[in-house]
């Protein structure tokens, strides 16, 4: 049977090797290309290199230690002995893989403590852990969203929301990023044609370092009576005084928010994502959704007990968040008063050095990399190249010479850097 969307074409295409041969695939050509422009920048040599032991605020990368910007390791907890004994414990208790999917026998306690944790700390009526962050983004909202309903995402949203989107065959529209007006009319002219509608926002936008306005979303959202999905890969563990996110750092409440959305691979150290919410939105993932439990296996033991294990070192070393607030507010100081361009970084763990030139932003990451810095390129397709930047994430074990060495070395450099030559 021909299950394809596409109505079959009476029209023949003549097979060409194109077709099969990966070499001449489009991207591959682009990427060879690209190949020779990094090699001859020296950049490549950087990218893909096996690092050993932590990678926290240093990384060791082919036997040298650089002060390191490329993890999102916040709360250095990955390596953190607690969390390191608590997975090993999980493999001895249960062994590398539950072996199943969780419906099955795939379910062990640890899943079931990690979502009664995770209800604690937000305060949200239930919570459900699946394997991969990427993952549980796309599924939720690719699930949640059908051809009646209605999608409107904030335009720098992280590309696993997008790749959700594309699964569904919802209208989706985007708005200026945090233009809450612009929100607001798009959902006054289009709320009237949709069943559902799904708004998209991020907690910390992962490229701009910034934090939307949670409490005016809500309110737009319960005017409309549309869900707020907000994701928090980059907000939980990192802002609000005790670091627990965007309810948190604003006086609202989980119940305000429709569905939470978490990684585990940033401030919890480990690898997996989670939904926390409202009893049905839980019970409808568990049950119906695709990719967030159903037809894929259990997140580890390892990785739930890990996480689980980060959850309370966050809660219980409240001085961790409070170390990684002070790093990242002090660097973003010690950038502007330097005259480095920020853009739009606020109270998160991440801070963009805006070059606003792919091939300065490159050249720029080579320099640092070169003087024991490691930032990597943010370039077009993942921004704009009039916006691309190198992007910082703040650790808490950072210290106070290491940023003032770094942001010494890129304003040295950005004296001195050669005039872009167009090429990329
Ligand atoms: N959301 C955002 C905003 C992200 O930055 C990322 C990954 N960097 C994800 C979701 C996906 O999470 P993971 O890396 O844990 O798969």
């Amino acid at each position: 049977a021909d299950f394809s969307d596409q109505s079959i074409t009476a029209r023949s295409i003549p097979i060409q090797p194109a077709f099969y041969d990966f070499s001449l695939f489009p991207e591959y050509k682009e990427f060879t290309t690209m190949e020779w422009y990094y090699a001859k920048q020296k950049y490549s040599k950087n990218q893909f290199l096996a690092h050993v032991g932590s990678s926290d605020a240093t990384v060791t990368l082919a036997g040298r230690e650089l002060i390191n910007y490329s993890s999102y390791n916040y709360l250095a907890l990955a390596c953190d002995p607690r969390v390191k004994a608590a997975a090993k414990q999980a493999i001895d208790d249960f062994g590398a893989s539950t072996g199943s999917g969780r419906s099955i026998t795939g379910e062990v306690d640890l899943h079931q403590k990690f979502e009664q944790e995770i209800c604690k700390v937000l305060g949200t009526e239930d919570a459900v852990v699946s394997v991969g962050g990427y993952s549980t983004n796309a599924f939720t909202i690719g699930y949640l969203c059908r051809p009646q309903d209605l999608i409107i995402y904030d335009e720098l949203i992280h590309n696993s929301a997008l790749v959700g989107c594309k699964m569904t065959t919802s209208r989706r529209l985007s708005f200026p990023h945090n233009d809450y007006d612009a929100l607001d009319r798009l959902l006054t002219e289009h709320r009237g044609k949709h069943e559902r509608v799904l708004i998209l926002v991020e907690g910390v936008y992962s490229m701009d370092g910034d934090i939307p306005d949670v409490p005016r979303l809500i309110e737009i959202k319960k005017k409309h009576r549309a869900l707020l999905m907000v994701d928090e890969a980059h907000s939980m563990g990192v802002i609000g005084p005790r670091g627990l996110g965007v309810t948190d750092y604003f006086p609202i409440k989980a119940s305000d928010i429709d569905i939470l959305y978490g990684s585990m691979s940033k401030a919890f150290g480990t690898c997996g994502g989670y939904v926390a919410g409202p009893k049905p939105l839980v019970a409808i993932l568990k049950n119906y959704a695709p990719g967030v439990l159903l037809y894929g296996a259990a997140p580890t033991p390892a990785n739930t007990a890990a996480g689980l294990e980060s959850l309370r070192i966050m809660q219980s070393e409240p001085e961790r968040v409070a170390r990684l607030r002070a790093n990242a507010d002090y660097f973003l100081a010690k950038a502007k008063e330097n005259g480095l361009d920020t853009y739009n970084s606020k109270d998160s763990g991440v801070v963009p050095i805006m070059t606003r030139d792919s091939e300065l932003a490159l050249w720029l990451s080579i320099q640092l990399f070169d003087a024991g810095i490691c930032s990597f390129p943010m370039l077009y397709p993942i921004v704009p190249r009039d916006k691309s930047r190198l992007r910082f994430f703040i650790n808490c074990n950072h210290t106070q010479q290491q940023m003032d060495e770094t942001i010494d070395c890129i304003v040295e450099n950005l004296a001195r850097a050669p005039k872009s030559k167009g090429v990329m």
